[in-house]
This record gives C-alpha cells, sequence and structure tokens, in this order.
C-alpha cells in the first residue's frame, strides 16, 4: 500500500479517507508579511505546539474542527509560493484538531516572478520542488505531497509555462501528482494540459482545479477527455459562478459517468488578507461570496446533490477514492465507456 506524505508525517492512503482536495489554512500575502509583519496576526512560528490563542493559527483550528464534526479527515491544502504556505501553522492546527492535512509545493502566480526566478531554466526551478518533496519544507523534515502551478486570466505567459514545465518535471523526478489552477472563462486548461503532456507527465495524476467555475459541458468535456481530473471545488465562491449553476453541472457529469474524475471541495481560506476587511464585509452582503468554509461541502453540496439523484458510492468515488487514486497514481480510473 502506497504512502502519503502529511504534515505530521507519513500516513497509509488507506488512512486518507473522507478528503476535501482543495482547503486552504490559510492565504496570505509573504512579502507583505516579511515586510510589514505589524498587520500580521500569526507569523513562521517554528514551535508547532504554540498555538497563539487567537490569529489565524486558531480561526485555523475551528475549521478544521468543524469540518472533522462532519467527517471529514483530511485536506489538501494548494498554498505554496504567493500563497504564504506556513507549514508550521498547517502542523499546529493538524497536531492541536487531528485533522491530516496534505502539503504541497509550487508557485502560485498568474505572471509575476521575482528576478530569481526569472533567470532561471525550469529544471533549477524543479531543484526547488523536488527538495521540498524529498527533504522537506521551509527547513522542517514536512515533506510535500503534490505540485502546484496556476493559469489565470492573462493566460499562459511565459513566466506561468515556466512554471507549469519546472512543476511537471519536478513531478516526473518524484512521482507526486500535480494541482493546476485554472480559470474556465479564459479557457486556460487546454493549454496547461497540452504543456503538461509535453513534458511527458501522466495526466491521469493531473488535477484541473476550478473546472467547476463553468457550467458550459462542452468545454468541460474536452477537458475530461484528456484524462485529468478535475476541481469541482469553489462551492461557495458565488461571483465565479452560483451554486445554483454548480449543482446541476456536478449532476450532470454524474449522469455521463464521470464520478471516476471529479473531486469535490470548496478552496476556502479560514484566513485570507487579499482584500480588506470593508470590501470582505461587502462582498458577502452582495451574495458574492455565501458559506465559503471548509464545511459547505457537507451542509450543503451533499444534500443538495443527494436530493439530485447523486448514489453513496459516487459520492464516495469522489471524496474518498479520488483523491486517493490523485494522491498515490494508484489504478488509474478506467476510461468512460462509450
Ligand atoms: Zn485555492
Amino acid at each position: 500500500m502506497a504512502t502519503v506524505h502529511t504534515v505530521t508525517g507519513p500516513i497509509e492512503a488507506e488512512e486518507l479517507g473522507t478528503t476535501l482536495v482543495h482547503e486552504h489554512l490559510q492565504a496570505r500575502d509573504e512579502a507583505v508579511l516579511a515586510q510589514w509583519p505589524h498587520v500580521n496576526t500569526v507569523g513562521l512560528d517554528p514551535d508547532p505546539v504554540d498555538v497563539p490563542p487567537d490569529g489565524a493559527a486558531a480561526t485555523a483550528a475551528a475549521a478544521a474542527r468543524a469540518a472533522i464534526d462532519r467527517g471529514v479527515k483530511t485536506i489538501c491544502d494548494p498554498s505554496c509560493m504567493f500563497l504564504g504556505r506556513n507549514v508550521s501553522l498547517m502542523r499546529a492546527v493538524a497536531v492541536e484538531t487531528g485533522l491530516q492535512v496534505v502539503p504541497c509545493t509550487g508557485i502560485y502566480t498568474y505572471d509575476h516572478l521575482p528576478t530569481f526566478f526569472v533567470s532561471r531554466e525550469p529544471d533549477a526551478i524543479a531543484d526547488l520542488f523536488v527538495h521540498d518533496i524529498e527533504q522537506g519544507i521551509q527547513g522542517t523534515d514536512v515533506r510535500a505531497a503534490f505540485l502546484k502551478c496556476a493559469a489565470d486570466e492573462p493566460g499562459m505567459t511565459e513566466n506561468v509555462e515556466k512554471v507549469h514545465r519546472a512543476v511537471a518535471r519536478a513531478s516526473l523526478r518524484t512521482g507526486v501528482p500535480i494541482m493546476a489552477h485554472s480559470r474556465p472563462a479564459s479557457e486556460t486548461a487546454p493549454r496547461q494540459i497540452e504543456i503538461l503532456e509535453e513534458e511527458g507527465v501522466d495526466l491521469s495524476r493531473v488535477q484541473v482545479a476550478h473546472t467547476g467555475d463553468t457550467d458550459d459541458l462542452d468545454q468541460i468535456e474536452r477537458i475530461l477527455d484528456k484524462g485529468v481530473y478535475i476541481g469541482m471545488d469553489r462551492f461557495g465562491l458565488e461571483l465565479f459562478l452560483p451554486f445554483e449553476r454548480r449543482i446541476p453541472t456536478v449532476l450532470a457529469l454524474l449522469e455521463r459517468g464521470y464520478a471516476e474524475r471529479m473531486f469535490l471541495s470548496a478552496d476556502s481560506c479560514a484566513t485570507i488578507d487579499w482584500y480588506p476587511r470593508e470590501v470582505d464585509e461587502q462582498l458577502i452582503a452582495a451574495g458574492m461570496v455565501s458559506d465559503w468554509t471548509m464545511t459547505t461541502v457537507h451542509d450543503r453540496v451533499i444534500p443538495a446533490l443527494r436530493e439530485g439523484g447523486m448514489s453513496e458510492a459516487q459520492l464516495e468515488t469522489m471524496l474518498v477514492v479520488n483523491p486517493r487514486r490523485w494522491l498515490t497514481g494508484e489504478t488509474p480510473a478506467a476510461p468512460r465507456p462509450r
């Protein structure tokens, strides 16, 4: 049986259990944190036992406990460079709550890269990712279990392509899978997949995140035809696609036989510093963000999918079997019979 690295050490793949494949315990700008630490609520705490009584770690622990109460055993946390990856915080929350947290490595950028990366080749960038996977993250012995890259509105810029190629090469060198943030409104996925394929990546180890931000079934099926997994992973982010359109999309894809290719998650962030508080409040007041939490899959999505005819076997496939297969590469799902 394969093992999977979590922030508290390796576990048997069978122990993953119910897994939300895309949830952030914290999302913040690490440059702001480093340069203006006075706006910090919790820093890179070297002592995993020392969880501050309030602040980001406590908020993340509360979110983790709420998810555990609903039967979640594991989350994959795709926070990497530029999302304020903080492996000490992840480990503190995991130790305190018992939630299994699977960390990653990679770079989350829509275009900008520091000169350090602009001046280096993809193989040199892959070396850093491989270090996180084989040695450990941020000076710890916590090993990354998947790779992250992103493409968004600017499309496949030179820098974004470089990150995709570096991620692909690190995946080939280590065997860990890839999560690629996509933007359906800009149809970024086909070129992202093409680059990974050019590099020789087995596409059954690739997850195209945020595919559920569209209900264009033709666009989604073109992606699925490549043999990748797709993330139906932003329930609560109404601004990208309302809940009422996300649910029928999942149901239609289940009907077409794609249970073995989908993940359910919310892309929630227990804390996020992207917007001033008043903007957060405006987004919520306007209904553009609604119950965007680590519990929304269990509280709202699963009941709505059951109501629409999803079977318990399909649910188990999406929440338990697919995360295990994607993380370990064990027996990829058979292609859908036509
Ligand atoms: Zn995310």
